[in-house]
């Protein structure tokens, strides 16, 4: 994991650095900012101790009282005392990863280092495109709409010049129009403002891990496994990990609420943007994930 996260930071520092829109002053800001990232992975090297909370087996309610009870006292001792940059936002069991914009940091509990996401066993093809892929995706949102408005230190602090804000933000605004016309159910489609760090991060985050996984072995090979190509097999296991489907109901409810797009899109969304995915599967016009290449949106 120590590797995967290196890999993927020194594929996105090489990618800011060729970013054709963003001034030299900005680059330095942002490479600062990359650099500095705090990680986090695994589970925290101090414990958090739960002495004063009983877990009984046939008692919910008083189980959750004890625990928000706990939280607050932890949260009430806080007050008046240095910020804490080694406490961790989520559990360790937790399938889940955060990038936190005050800390600068970058947290992959435990919980999310197994399939799908990842397997010691997979090779990096199958890695990069899931872990590989959440990595990067964490990293963005550290220059995402809401992200890029923090410093390398996590203080809230405007880093950019107005141009590249401008052009930022243009490139935002397409993205948010390209989830605006998907239609999840009957008439109701994606939102596209609701959704756009969350679609930054991932357009983002699939590049990414694909320059990143084309610095391993199987990344510059040809070779393939079960008759697929290296490539291939990359994408394939992107939208493998997404694999998921909701009830109506809960995707009315995701749609109105849920900053990440619905799961198809998460795959769909990125893939019609990226031209190496176009290049592997030979898509064309006639292919429904096509979009015109002046179309296809390319942030980071
Ligand atoms: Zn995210």
């Amino acid at each position: 994991m120590d590797e995967l996260v290196n890999n993927l930071q020194a594929a996105f520092k090489k990618r800011i650095a060729k970013l054709d829109w963003m001034s030299d002053s900005s680059k330095t800001r942002a490479q600062e900012k990359l650099a500095a990232f705090l990680k986090k992975i695994g589970y925290p090297s101090v414990w958090k101790k739960y002495d004063d909370v009983t877990i009984t087996r046939d008692n919910l309610f008083e189980n959750m009282r004890q625990v928000a009870m706990h939280d607050h006292k932890e949260a009430v001792a806080k007050i008046g005392k240095p910020v804490d940059k080694t406490e961790w936002g989520m559990t360790p069991a937790t399938v889940n990863a955060y990038y936190n914009p005050t800390f600068n940091e970058i947290v992959f509990p435990a919980g999310i280092l197994q399939f799908p996401f990842f397997d010691l066993g997979a090779d990096d093809a199958i890695n990069y495109c899931g872990i590989g892929m959440v990595i990067g995706h964490e990293m963005t949102h550290g220059f995402d709409d809401q992200g890029r408005q923090y410093d390398a230190q996590g203080n809230l602090k405007d880093w950019w010049t107005k141009t590249d804000g401008d052009k930022f933000k243009a490139k935002a605004d397409g993205v948010v129009a390209q989830y605006n016309s998907y239609v999840v159910l009957d008439s109701l489609h994606v939102n596209g403002a609701l959704t756009l760090g969350e679609n930054l991060a991932d357009i983002g985050g699939i590049a990414i891990a694909y320059d990143a996984f084309k610095m391993t072995k199987q990344g510059q090979g040809t070779e393939k496994i079960d008759g697929f190509t290296p490539d291939q097999r990359f994408f394939l296991g992107f939208a493998q990990v997404w694999k998921l489907i909701n009830r109506p109901e809960t995707m009315r409810t995701c749609i109105t609420t849920d900053p990440h797009s619905p799961e198809e899109y998460r795959v769909n969304g990125p893939l019609a943007n990226f031209d190496p995915f176009y290049a592997t599967f030979g898509i064309t016009e006639k292919n429904k994930l096509y979009r015109k290449p002046a179309e296809r949106a390319k942030i980071w």
